[in-house]
């Protein structure tokens, strides 16, 4: 565990408000593997375990990495289901608080059976700053959306940023469900869209229920800034990878928190064409230029309408595939396309990881 002067060294970001973040400024954490429901829609089905894992030491050391970063103002708590093992819940977010770091965690609410239990229950995280409960027509049939509604009303009336994640299959389905619940939560609460990646339980679901079309996703990554740190330690580049996919040839696996330190990893991924290629341009231009290289057959080619996730998916099944793309980034003129972009796009001509990718070769997989 990293025991260094941690809370001088941390970014002021608790006070943070700016709802607009730069690469790695967020960062997902699993903090158990344990959830009390098992949703059709899923994607990290396959990963949960009555387990308690990972274990609080392990926790608090990778927030401890996560503030020396000097990168990282927001950390969402996330696995599993976090309220199932509240001391933990409560001991992550006092450390990752007192380290100047916000703290967001995710939930589906089980445990808001009425306000006053909301009420309390959040009363007892000082630290927390934000909440995202997640609703959709596959939570609520096992949590109540008036425990939801319970959470979010007294995270708000608490004073935390609070949001409501609703899953969807079809963007129309969306639309419909966040109709009806706007309705019944009657406080302007943000509602937003998760487009549902078919892994985990989510790979049981009716093909029919997407709307599935022969044709390219086109779009750029946001979600490829935010890293997230699973039960075992593993960084990865965003926080919807396919978790069950070989380590060795995937390029979303960054690295490993019991081989290296957090600010390595992030800054070797700073330099790591592939991931910075995902953020300028998405992962449609990946599967263009494949089609061009020759490999078009290697993919599906039907995916549902903008899943920029399931193309991201479809590349990373095949290695010839993926050592080709990474050859072809390395072309002079397209390195200086993906530095102009990001200047362009997010500004980030002098960031603080505008470094050499060889000074930062560590122990683990080597992605760029
Ligand atoms: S979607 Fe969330 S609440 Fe549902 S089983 Fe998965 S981790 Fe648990
Ligand atoms: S497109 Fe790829 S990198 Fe981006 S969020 Fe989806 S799976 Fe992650």
């Amino acid at each position: 565990m990293i025991t260094a002067d941690i809370h001088a060294e941390a970014a002021p970001a608790a006070s943070d408000t700016n709802a607009i973040f730069g690469l790695h400024q967020r960062l997902g954490l699993w903090v158990t593997a344990r959830c009390p429901l098992r949703c059709g829609h899923c994607m990290f089905g396959s990963q949960l375990e009555n387990r308690d894992v990972p274990a609080l030491e392990d926790l608090l050391d990778w927030l401890n990495q996560a503030a020396l970063t000097k990168r990282v103002r927001l950390v969402s708590l996330t696995g599993g289901e976090a309220f199932c093992v509240f001391d933990k819940l409560r001991a992550v977010i006092a450390h990752g608080a007192a380290l100047g770091l916000r703290m967001n965690v995710v939930t589906n609410a089980y445990w808001a059976e009425s306000r006053d239990q909301a009420r309390q229950l959040l009363s007892e995280l000082p630290g927390l700053t934000d909440l995202c409960v997640s609703v959709d027509e596959f939570h609520d049939t096992r949590v109540p959306v008036d425990s939801v509604i319970n959470a979010a009303l007294m995270g708000h009336e608490l004073g935390l940023r609070v949001m409501l994640a609703v899953s969807y299959c079809r963007i129309e389905d969306y639309w419909e469900y966040k109709q009806q619940l706007e309705q019944r939560v009657g406080v302007p609460i943000p509602i937003f869209p998760v487009q549902i990646v078919r892994q985990g339980n989510a790979q049981r679901l009716r093909p029919e229920r997407f709307d599935l079309r022969e044709y390219m996703p086109r779009g750029m990554c946001p979600g490829v800034s935010v890293p997230m740190i699973d039960k075992h330690g593993v960084v990865y580049a965003c926080c919807e990878p396919p978790l069950d996919l070989e380590i060795a040839h995937n390029p979303l696996v960054l690295g490993d928190l019991r081989q290296e330190s957090l600010s390595i990893i992030l800054a070797r991924a700073e330099a790591n064409l592939y991931l910075q290629a995902l953020r300028v341009w998405g992962p449609g231009y990946l599967a263009q230029r494949a089609i061009e290289l020759g490999y078009g057959h290697k993919l599906r080619r039907r995916y549902p309408k903008d899943s920029i996730c399931e193309v991201c998916y479809d590349l990373l099944q095949d290695e010839e595939l993926l050592v080709a793309i990474r050859k072809d980034l390395e072309r002079p003129n397209l390195q200086q396309e993906i530095a102009a972009r990001r200047r362009l796009f997010f500004r980030e001509a002098l960031g603080r990881y505008e470094m050499s990718v060889d000074d930062y070769r560590g122990p683990g997989p080597q992605v760029a």
